[in-house]
This record gives structure tokens, C-alpha cells and sequence, in this order.
């Protein structure tokens, strides 16, 4: 059976409550036209502070699905206590949102986050009934140096350690390569897909073929409406994980209606 695409914006430290709240009108506009079985899986990730601006939109088809679901941009791995600044799992879904994106770079360069650390957000995530958006990718150097492949399987194989292959299932990976973010290089869509294929090669190795044919796997890196399609045609890649083209509702529902052009 196909996986279902998700396109997924994260808005990153953009945008206040009034602001957040006209993006969402927009996407919310757009997306009222199609059921949520046309629609890919459409995601959006305010800051903390907008999430009260914004929420998930219920299909009413019967479908029961959603046209719009909210992501978090990040998530302590402990339920509570004395953790200044964090937010924990339950906390994230009381504000509505079914996804959390964990690893992304910026936290990994900025925020000193590890493997570990990723991988203990990735359990709590999953025994909190929401779904990690797991990001990895490579540097410049790292590419030139012809390791992207190894490190990219080493930090999801740290990821995914010790998670059963149901919840590996449910997951969702985005590869990023760290030279493609805001930074206008869109990463080749037959090499993102050949990285993307390695890593659910990868899964497969760590939670078995079910898994690993299951687990949705997005490019992120300058996503823009004239690359999506491309990228959507390959055969692995099942999404994007948007940032710059997420903050306008005319770049991001362009790229939700070319998703849908390779849907059928
Ligand atoms: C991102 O931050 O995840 C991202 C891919 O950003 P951009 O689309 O702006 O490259």
C-alpha cells in the first residue's frame, strides 16, 4: 500500500500570534476545497507561544482524517519538573499538536543536541502517542569528505535505538542536508532520493521490511513550489519538510496542490 505524503512547515522563530493566525487562515482556506484523502498530510509547526493561534482541522468526510495537523518544534524527553524553558510531550499534545520535530540541525548546531538526546525524545514522543519527525542530513564538509552516507545511518541508527519496529513504523524521518537549508541549494532530487533509499535501507536493517516500507522519509532543503514535483516523482521520497516556502501561504499551498498533482 503507498505511503501517505506529508508536506510539514516549520515556521521555525517566525511570526507573532496575530501572524501565525493569518498563515493558518490561509492554508485553512485552501485546504477546505479537498477531503483529507486527497490532501497529503499537511503539517504545521508554529512557536510554542502560537500554538494557541492555530489548530488541527477535522476532516468531514467521514475519512477521519485531518486536512491540517499541528507540530511542535521541539519536546523534553521528561514529563515534568524542573526543566526551565522545555515543554514536555503531554504538554505539546494538550496544545493540540500530533507531531514533534526533533534533530533538526539548528537544535543539534545552536543547542547542543545529541544522538542521545534525540533518541530519548523519540521514546517519549512515541509512548506519548504523538509522532517524531526525526530529522539527520550532512554537512558541506561532511559530503566532500564522502562520509554523508555513514553519518547520516549512524545518527538513525542512534534515532531508532532500542524503539520497537510498530512505533518505527509510525515514525517519520526527514533527511535534511545541512548545505540545502535557507540557503537556496536544493539537494538533487535522484541524490536525495538515493540518500532517502539508503536510509530506509537502514530501518530496514534496525526494524525489519514492514517498518521500513511503512516509515515516511521527507527531503527538506529549500523546498520550493517548482521543486516539489520533482522530488514527489521519486520513489522514496514521501514529502518535504519545508521552512522559508512554509511562511506564505501561497508558497505553501502551491507546494500541498503539486504534491497532490503526483498523487494520482
Ligand atoms: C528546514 O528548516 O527544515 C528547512 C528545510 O528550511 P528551508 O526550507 O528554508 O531550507
Amino acid at each position: 500500500m503507498g505511503r501517505k505524503p506529508i508536506i510539514a512547515g516549520n515556521w521555525k522563530m517566525n511570526l507573532l500570534k496575530a501572524q501565525a493566525k493569518e498563515l493558518f487562515e490561509g492554508i485553512k482556506g485552501y485546504v477546505s476545497q479537498y477531503t483529507a484523502v486527497e490532501l497529503p498530510t499537511v503539517v504545521i509547526a508554529p512557536v510554542f507561544t502560537s500554538l494557541s493561534a492555530v489548530e488541527d482541522v477535522k476532516c468531514d468526510c467521514g475519512c477521519g482524517g485531518k486536512k491540517i495537523s499541528i507540530a511542535c518544534q521541539n519536546c523534553h524527553w521528561e514529563q515534568s519538573g524542573a526543566y526551565t524553558g522545555e515543554i514536555s510531550v503531554e504538554m505539546a499534545k494538550d496544545a493540540g499538536c500530533d507531531y514533534i520535530i526533533i534533530g533538526h540541525s539548528e537544535r543539534r548546531q545552536y543547542f547542543s543536541e545529541t544522538d542521545e538526546m534525540i533518541n530519548k525524545k523519540a521514546k517519549a514522543i512515541l509512548a506519548g502517542g504523538l509522532i517524531p519527525i526525526i530529522c539527520c542530513g550532512e554537512t558541506l564538509e561532511q559530503r566532500e569528505a564522502g562520509v554523508t552516507d555513514s553519518h547520516i545511518a549512524s545518527q538513525i541508527k542512534a534515532a531508532l535505538n532500542d524503539i520497537s519496529s510498530e512505533d518505527i513504523a509510525k515514525s517519520v524521518i526527514a533527511y535534511e542536508p545541512i548545505w540545502a537549508i535557507g540557503t537556496g541549494k536544493t539537494c538533487d532530487a535522484v541524490e536525495a532520493n538515493r540518500v532517502i533509499a539508503m536510509i530506509r535501507n537502514v530501518v530496514k536493517e534496525v526494524a525489519g521490511e514492514n517498518a521500513a516500507d511503512a516509515i515516511r522519509i521527507l527531503y527538506g532543503g529549500s523546498v520550493k513550489p517548482n521543486t516539489i514535483e520533482e522530488q514527489m516523482r521519486q520513489s522514496d521520497i514521501d514529502g518535504a519538510l519545508v521552512g522559508g516556502a512554509s511562511l506564505k501561504a501561497d508558497s505553501f499551498n502551491e507546494i500541498i496542490a503539486n504534491t497532490m498533482k503526483t498523487m494520482a
